[in-house]
């Protein structure tokens, strides 16, 4: 009984008191951009106790006990977001054969080896907007149960037409079959089911594709498919639990449906021209660029042989489209939210849309913002993450000199931290 007594005495009255100190993390940050949009901070102390932040001081600051972490020498900023990756998968030669041979469980095991890569890379958190809706829900879970490492994901369940950019393609009509998501859908009412389905089974948000798509093996280009009756029935059903709706959009057409739909991001926009734009900036949506894709596409249409012929045409044509149409769009004002499309380019080359991104002529600090507070915003996370700020997340990234005078220093992540964890140093 005097044990038992003592051991909860220990417990309740002296364990606390000790963990918390012990617990207790501080970052000496040489300069320190907390708050993307704003001038970064020379010499500068953050706080992290348990998960989160607790303080950014001026100075070096000292408290006994504390693990110190010197990056003292480095350009210290929140981690990074990519609001557009397929970490299921890779652009290769034997993606076909590759689907057919592993099993789900091994696929999703190179899930994971992908998500890591791009953690390690510096992107905390990622939208993945179309993979194997379970396999990235259990990942998600997983993830924030501490079960397994890797960024935070924010899971997309998808809902197409039939003959969609987001139905199956390229494989026989047996196997087209087999593939078939039940989340494809026609006409208003079937997919108002569709958007309630995905929400059913653990969507954080909706992807759809208003327009074709440079991938889909199929000769039916990349402007709308979806109708405006569908496109509405799938926002409302969406904003009636509680979820936004990411539309991949080529054409102008599909973007302005899209955005007249009420959707909260257009993915790619690669034709974004005035109509656009100004439906853009009504509303308040923001466009995920992609450019990384856009070249990674062009380059290998030229480079590879794997691309089937109907895909080869589209993406010369698009992926050489994108950047100059999203040099207009920024220019005239339209929100940005940072995104890749990790899967078609390789996972853990996150960074390299934001070189691209700065050629087609936005400022290193715009680019930080759109991969940090807007993606945050995006995706309803402000008040958790985005910015190093006292009550966030402890998600934050260093690289040895400032990213402002030169946006590719980015690509060389050297310290990682997610959730008070260092992942990278
Ligand atoms: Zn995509």
């Amino acid at each position: 009984m005097i044990n038992r007594l003592t051991f909860w005495l220990l417990a309740v009255f002296l364990m606390p008191a000790g963990h918390a100190r012990a617990d207790v993390t501080l970052i000496h940050a040489g300069e320190l951009l907390a708050i993307p949009g704003e001038p970064p901070r020379s010499n500068q102390t953050i706080i992290i106790e348990d998960r989160r932040i607790t303080g950014v001081q001026e100075g070096f600051a000292e408290v006994e006990g504390a693990t110190v972490i010197d990056l003292r020498n480095s350009f210290v900023l929140p981690g990074l977001m990519d609001m557009h990756v397929h970490l299921q998968g890779q652009l290769g030669p034997n993606n076909d054969r590759d689907a057919l041979k592993m099993s789900d469980q091994l696929m999703q095991m190179r899930s994971l080896h992908y998500a890591m890569n791009t953690l390690l890379a510096g992107f905390t958190t990622v939208r993945d907007v179309g993979s194997s809706p379970q396999e990235m829900y259990a990942m998600r879970d997983a993830i924030n149960k501490g079960w397994v490492d890797g960024p935070r994901i924010i899971a997309a369940g998808g809902v197409g037409i039939t003959g969609g950019h987001a139905d199956v393609s390229g494989v026989s009509p047996d196997l087209m079959e087999l593939f078939t998501s039940p989340n494809v859908c026609d006409g208003p009412y079937d997919c108002r089911r569709a958007a309630r389905n995905v929400i059913k089974y653990g969507a954080d948000l909706i992807k759809i594709t208003s327009t074709g798509g440079v991938m889909t093996q199929r000769k039916t280009g990349t402007g709308q498919q979806m109708e405006m009756d569908e496109l509405r029935e799938i926002v409302r059903a969406a904003e009636r639990m509680g979820r936004k709706v990411a539309s991949h959009a080529h054409e102008e057409d599909g973007i302005v449906a899209a955005l007249e739909a009420g959707v909260a991001s257009i993915e790619h926009g690669t034709y974004t021209g005035p109509r656009a734009i100004k439906l853009f900036k009504e509303t308040g949506a923001y466009l995920v660029p992609t450019l990384l894709a856009g070249k990674t596409v062009a380059t290998a249409a030229v480079e590879a042989d794997f691309l089937a012929p109907e895909v080869r045409e589209k993406a010369i044509r698009v992926g050489n489209d994108m950047a100059g149409n999203f040099e207009k769009a920024h220019k005239a004002g339209v929100n940005v939210a940072y995104g890749t499309d990790s899967g078609i380019s390789a996972h853990g080359t996150n960074a390299e849309e934001a070189v691209l991104m700065v050629e087609a002529g936005m400022s290193e600090m715009d680019v930080i913002i759109s991969a940090t507070v807007n993606a945050a915003d995006l995706i309803d996370m402000s008040a958790d993450i985005g910015t190093i700020e006292v009550g966030k997340f402890a998600d934050i990234i260093a690289v040895d000199d400032s990213p402002l005078e030169d946006i590719s220093r980015l690509l060389d992540v050297a310290f990682v931290m997610k959730g008070g964890k260092v992942y990278k140093q």
